[in-house]
């Protein structure tokens, strides 16, 4: 039996909108199909074993967490976080979570660092936060799906020339409210801007993390059609199709 290895990073800090939701909804899907799952979590001044967790997750949070985390997350864990993606490791990092996935995050005078682990920075300008419902299409395999989520950010993100956006916005603001993009990808490594949380708003792409994270094939779960049609539905109300 496989088993889905999840590292939490900095779960008390990054946690906004209860983002650790996510982590919930991986713990049910694996183990309503009989699929092993393992929590670690891994905080301030803590090592990463990049060989011994299969998802690594990191939830939003305001700015002065970030400016905990950012660069103790560059010191303990940006080697570890390379050598995972690496060998295909998912990483998946929502809002505050995905700015540190770039380079950096201007906030006026003070610049986080980032990890590096894709082509991005941030920036908070002036202009209001972006805030409200957001949809978009994605395509993780399979075709394109659609994402559905809540966006609150005062950063914005632009993606540089070697990045791919996780998807184009068909509602609401995405990376920065200008170029049409939302989120980021690079093989497994996934950032978005989406809370919902997101996990238990997209069920299969819950699934499809799992399946990219283990190598797998899943089949649909009983009562995932009641969730598609809760999604088609929003899109019809949405107006996107
Ligand atoms: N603090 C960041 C911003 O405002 C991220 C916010 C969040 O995670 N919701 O841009």
């Amino acid at each position: 039996m496989s088993t889905l290895r999840v590292c939490a990073l900095y779960p008390d800090l990054m946690n906004i909108y209860a983002d650790r939701g996510n982590i919930a909804v991986l713990r049910a899907r694996c183990e309503w199909r009989g699929l092993g799952f393992e929590l670690a979590a891994s905080g301030m001044g803590e090592a990463l074993d990049p060989d011994a967790h299969d998802l690594f997750y990191m939830g939003g949070g305001q700015d002065r967490d970030q400016m905990m985390v950012a660069r103790d997350m560059v010191a303990t864990k940006r080697d570890a976080l390379h050598a995972a993606a690496d060998r295909g490791a998912v990483v998946l990092a929502v809002c505050g979570g995905y700015q540190l996935l770039g380079s950096s995050y201007q906030m006026g005078d003070e610049e986080l660092p980032g990890v590096e682990l894709v082509d991005l920075r941030t920036v908070r300008e002036a202009g209001p936060r972006l805030i409200g419902n957001c949809a978009i299409e994605a395509d993780l395999g399979g075709g394109p799906r659609v994402i559905a989520g809540f966006e609150n950010h005062g950063g914005r993100t632009y993606l540089g020339p070697d990045a791919q956006p996780l998807g184009r916005v068909l509602a609401g603001h995405g990376n920065n409210g200008r170029d049409g993009f939302e989120g980021v990808r690079r093989h497994n490594v996934i950032g978005t801007y989406l809370h919902g949380p997101l996990l238990p708003k997209n069920a299969w792409l819950a699934d499809r993390l799992i399946e990219l994270a283990l190598e797998v094939e899943l089949e649909p779960l009983p009562g995932d059609e009641a969730e598609e049609a809760a999604h088609r539905s929003a899109r019809r109300a949405a107006g996107v199709g």
